[in-house]
């Protein structure tokens, strides 16, 4: 006799994007003829860059040959990949991290899922609401969120973060001290960046408080402001009590050939439980390395043609993000992101609820977006644009916004 893991069967219906990949399915094959935008999930549009796929290719050329032949790689990362990633994105901005503090995988996703596992099961989680749905869901699935209440979509055991207008979408210290604070800037939903004092705060506090903050830094290459920090260990006192999570999707269009990092300080310690060396064992025990050519491909990404071409991404879709942020300022729309973040969070207009204006978009502008409810409760009212899509697609749903 087996029993099932239970807790997967709290989790509330489907992963938002499946519901909304439903509606939209649901819509074109009643409506074949129409030509829906799709400006809801985050993901890319661009092609890879050639310094990649240079690199690819010639990786691939190495895997058929004896001599250059490549098999499992190490568990934790290449040296090659791991080493220009402590010198490019940290040591230059003056931040402490060796290379064998960075562990490399499949992407940000199955990282922030996965970290926690290295706390128990008693470990009290702290969100910002509206958050990313993976970091409750994950804790859900391990049983450490408590009941779900569907009148406040509140989980008991979670402590929630709102992040509203008035506090410009970055959480305010909890009151009630967790044991894990997941923080993501510049975030996902709602654009927002966080300054360099307002981190350290949240720093201060964890150190002071035995916390451990989740840092996903997904979308750090967008930063453009000068006063928002690209890491969390530009702050004083990370090192013992951060963990970072960075991907190269978002960045290098690797959504689909799939690479991210982790940074796990070796100061980060709990008594004898040392947290790099748990994720070192997890590594070893339930991964087997990204593969050689997408770590070559990643490897591309640190040569000055290949952060060229990321820098070249990243402004094509920061051109969407503003031409989409001011388009619908413009109509008198209230809007948010767009400025640190290829995210653009817009307040509903005449109170519209989140998903009815998903529906009103999708009938009357066949334009797709994500309804900021789905990010938790205080996304109720707001909605999110991407500026992943073409610059061609972005200007045509602007169009078609208007002329609602
Ligand atoms: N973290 C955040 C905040 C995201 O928004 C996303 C993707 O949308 C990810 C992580 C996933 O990144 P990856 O493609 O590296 O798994």
């Amino acid at each position: 006799m087996y029993n099932a893991n239970e807790n997967y069967l709290k989790l509330p219906g489907s992963y938002l994007f499946s519901t909304i990949a439903k509606k939209v399915a649901a819509y074109t094959e009643a409506n074949p003829n129409e030509q829906v935008i799709r400006l809801g999930i985050g993901d890319v549009t661009q092609p890879l860059t050639k310094p990649v796929i240079d690199a690819l290719h010639a990786a691939v050329d190495e895997m058929g040959t004896a001599a250059n032949f490549h098999g499992y790689a190490p568990d934790l990362g290449y040296s090659f990949l791991r080493e220009k990633i402590a010198a490019q994105d940290f040591a230059a901005r003056g931040c402490k991290i060796d290379a064998d503090e960075i562990f490399v995988s499949d992407g940000a996703k199955s990282d922030s899922a996965n970290i926690q596992e290295l706390f128990d099961e008693n470990t009290k989680i702290a969100v910002c609401d509206p958050v990313y749905p993976v970091y409750v869901d994950s804790n859900v699935m391990a049983g450490r969120t408590g009941s779900y209440d569907p009148e406040t979509g509140y989980w008991s055991n979670v402590i929630y973060m709102p992040c509203t207008a008035e506090n410009g979408f970055v959480a305010e210290l909890p009151k009630e001290v967790p044991g894990l604070i997941y923080l993501c800037f510049p975030n996902n939903p709602t654009g927002a960046a966080i300054t360099k004092p307002e981190l350290q705060k949240w720093v201060d506090y964890a150190n002071e408080n035995e916390c451990v903050i989740i840092y996903d830094a997904a979308y750090e290459a967008y930063i453009s402001e000068e006063d928002v920090p690209h890491s969390i260990y530009e702050c004083d006192g990370a090192r013992t009590c951060a963990i970072e999570i960075r991907s190269f999707s978002k960045n290098a269009g690797f959504t689909g050939l799939r690479l991210g990092y982790t940074v796990v300080p070796k100061d980060l310690k709990k008594g004898a439980a040392s947290l790099h060396d748990m994720w070192a064992r997890r590594h070893g025990t339930k991964y087997n390395g990204a593969p050689y050519i997408v770590q070559k491909a990643g490897e591309a990404c640190y040569s000055e043609e290949g952060q060229a071409s990321i820098r070249g991404l990243v402004a094509h879709y920061m051109k969407n993000a503003a031409a989409i942020r001011d388009g619908l300022r413009d109509m008198g729309y209230t809007v948010y992101g767009g400025t640190n973040s290829p995210y653009i969070w817009l307040k509903t207009p005449n109170n519209m609820t989140s998903w009815d204006f998903f529906d009103y978009l999708l009938e009357n502008a066949h334009v797709v977006g994500t309804p900021g409810s789905g990010f938790g409760p205080n996304g109720e009212g707001y909605f999110r644009l991407t500026a992943f899509g073409t610059y061609e697609n972005s200007l045509a749903a602007l169009e078609r916004i208007r002329n609602l």
